[in-house]
């Protein structure tokens, strides 16, 4: 293992923040407000965003009725519970793996690819086999909740994403710590009943999350498949980084999807972002994205703009 001298050793010039900045959070979904309160413990003490959302995101991967990331989690048709995770610094360092089985916090195994090797994704076996190296236990992931659903499914074996379904999904969190360093983490057991080795957007460095070290951070939910093909995290940062507010740039990202799928929008995304000057925004294709902010210590949950109709 190298260990050391990965970082991409880009200083943040310390000129291109707003010395006015207050920290914020912000992540997907209804979950999204108990991992923004485990990360702004951190936050609140002065800690580190990269902490912060690793913390955040642990709490849903550990908690057993979110059907959509980590333990609990849906399995694919041949039932297995495969993870996909990437998070990323305030340095723009990225770690990330996929279609891993049986490890409990695929986001601190994504962190360790991002520390402690020359890599930026590990996949699979290698990945399971990395995180027994690195001391992680071997975790059963499929709750007796989670088989019945998916045998129950077997009895039809129909596949086709549902919209919102039950309102929670993959989760992705960013943050603006007091030192004015950004940092996002992404984590997901992907689409319910999806083909073996499918893997979608959450782990991708630039579709699921994105982070810039000087503009933002912005990251990602629902139909992986169609954020990816935009590469959406990064083209919000980017759009951020020309000038767009984080508004502005959520909504141009949604509206790229919906002219690609030639406005047949029988799925749904969500993206959340924020920017260097503590400003957030949020937009979604169709209604039901619901996101937790986090600002001043106040949890609260809104709803994303809704661009189709
Ligand atoms: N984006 C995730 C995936 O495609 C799933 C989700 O957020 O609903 O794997």
């Amino acid at each position: 293992m190298l260990g050391t001298g990965l970082a991409t050793g880009l200083k943040i010039p310390a000129d291109s923040y707003s010395k006015e900045s207050k920290p914020i959070i912000l992540s997907t979904w209804n979950h999204g407000l108990r991992a923004n309160e485990v990360a702004w413990d951190i936050i609140k003490k002065n800690g580190k965003a990269i902490d912060a959302v690793e913390a955040g995101v642990r709490e849903t991967e550990a908690d057993p009725k979110v059907s959509s990331v980590g333990l609990g989690g849906a399995p694919d048709r041949d039932g297995k519970v495969t993870l996909d995770a990437c998070i990323m610094n305030e340095l723009g360092d990225a770690g990330a793996v996929a279609f891993l089985q049986n490890i409990l916090h695929p986001i601190s195994l994504a962190r360790k690819v991002m520390e402690d090797t020359p890599h930026v994704m590990l996949v699979g076996l290698g990945a399971e086999k990395f995180a027994y190296e690195k001391g992680f236990k071997k975790t059963e992931l499929l709750t007796a909740k989670a088989k019945l659903a998916y045998e129950e499914w077997l009895k039809t074996s129909k596949y086709k994403p549902i919209i919102n379904i039950e309102n929670h999904d993959t989760i992705g969190q960013i943050a603006l710590d007091k030192h004015q360093h950004f940092s996002g983490a992404c984590t997901t057991s992907g689409l319910s009943y999806k083909m073996s080795g499918r893997v979608g957007d959450s782990p991708i460095i630039g579709a699921g999350l994105f982070v810039d070290p000087e503009y933002g951070a912005a990251t990602a939910t629902g139909l992986g498949e169609k954020v990816m093909k935009t590469l959406g995290s990064f083209l919000i940062v980017e759009l951020m980084r020309q000038g767009a507010s984080p508004q502005e740039a959520c909504e141009e990202g949604i509206k790229r999807i919906m002219k690609q799928a030639n406005n047949k929008l029988d799925f749904q995304i969500g993206y959340i972002a924020i920017d260097k000057n503590g400003h957030h925004g949020a937009a979604a294709v169709h209604k039901g994205f619901q996101y937790a902010i986090t600002q001043e210590g106040v949890h609260e949950l809104r709803d994303a703009k809704i661009m189709a109709g």
